[in-house]
This record gives structure tokens, sequence and C-alpha cells, in this order.
């Protein structure tokens, strides 16, 4: 069974180890280095980017995040997750992981609409539409080239990917549905470290 972990320094924990669960994957709580060795992706919960980016600095999660990600090491961020994954962030910047080619805008939807839900076309989830939240979302402003856009809202990209990284402006964990999950499980699955 794939071991997944989630990120709990701050932000909607639990909700992604449900979805990890239903998904069919083992989910495990990361907090320290230590805890990272022991699983074979790792989800970036949506929260405060600025709160999570310190607490992984402090941890030195994030240097041993980034070693991992050049390995091919699997990451899957919602939200506040996005935003630590970018290598640029407008609208305050938090300690970013830097490995994801994209600039996102923090808080970008206007006050009347910073949080909503939607459905969100995701093609390669098939055609049913999968029901999300947007909570405070970010808006991804710049694609770099070797980043796909896998799904769009309202014309703008909100579900993108570069290697075995995934990110996703908002919320596929509160809804209850796990394909977004599993979809991130079955890239796992076809990822090893390089022998010790
Ligand atoms: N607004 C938060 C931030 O900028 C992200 C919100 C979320 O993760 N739902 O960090």
């Amino acid at each position: 069974m794939v071991r997944i972990g989630v990120l709990a320094l701050q932000g909607d924990v639990q909700e992604h180890m449900a979805m990890v669960e239903a998904a069919g994957g083992r989910p495990v709580e990361v907090r320290t280095v230590e805890h990272l060795k022991g699983v074979d992706g790792l989800i970036l919960p949506g929260g405060e980017s600025t709160t999570i980016g310190g607490l992984m600095a402090r941890y030195g999660l994030d240097e041993a995040i980034r070693e991992r990600v050049r390995w091919g090491f699997p990451l899957f961020g919602t939200c506040a997750g996005l935003i630590l994954m970018a290598v640029e962030a407008l609208g305050g910047e938090p300690p970013l992981l830097g490995v994801l080619d994209v600039t996102v805008h923090r808080n970008a939807y206007g006050r009347q609409r910073e949080s909503f839900e939607a459905e969100v076309e995701v093609p390669i989830l098939g055609p049913a539409p999968l029901a999300v939240a947007f909570i405070r979302a970010p808006r991804i402003v710049r694609v770099g080239p070797n980043v796909e856009v896998l799904a769009t809202f309202r014309g703008e990209p909100v579900l993108v990917r570069q290697g075995n990284l995934l990110a996703a402006t908002f919320h596929p964990e509160i809804a209850g549905d796990p394909r977004m999950h599993k979809f991130f499980l079955e890239g796992v699955t076809s990822w090893s470290p390089p022998a010790a």
C-alpha cells in the first residue's frame, strides 16, 4: 500500500488524511524530516502559506523536500500548498520551496468571491465535474514552458502538473470525492528513490 504523507504543520490536514484513505492509500502525518523518510509522496494542504512556509523552514523540511523533488519525489499542493511550491508569489511572499515553475497571486479573488464552491471540469478524471471549494484561493498568473495545465476554471489554469508535481488552486478534499487523490496516488506508485 502506498504511503502518502500529509504535511501536518497547519491547515486542513485531517480532510486530506481521510481522502488518501478513501483513495486506497495509507495516510501519514509529516512534521519532521524523519517522518518524510517513510513516505512515497507528500500532500501540502491548504491553510496559511506564511505560517506553513515558516514552520517548514524552521524544521528543515524545506531543504529535505527540495532534495527529494530533485529525485522525482511526488508532491501534491492545494491552495496554500500550491503557493509554497511556486517559484514566485505576488501579494506577500512566504518562504517558498520554489520547485514549480509558476507565478501565483495570493488571495487574488475579489472580496465578494473570496471563498466559493464550484464544479470544475477535470478531463483527466473523466467527464463528471469535480466539486471543489476555492477558499481565499490564489490565482496562477504565469505558467512556465514545462508546466501542463490539466484544468481551467473561467478560462484560467486551476490545476497544473510539472513532472511529478501536481498543484491546484482549489480544495479537492472537502466534497468527499476521492478522484483527485486517486490520480495523485497512481503517479506515486511509479516513483522510487535512488539506491543509497
Ligand atoms: N490565502 C491563503 C494563503 O495565501 C491560502 C488559502 C488556502 O489555502 N485555502 O496562504
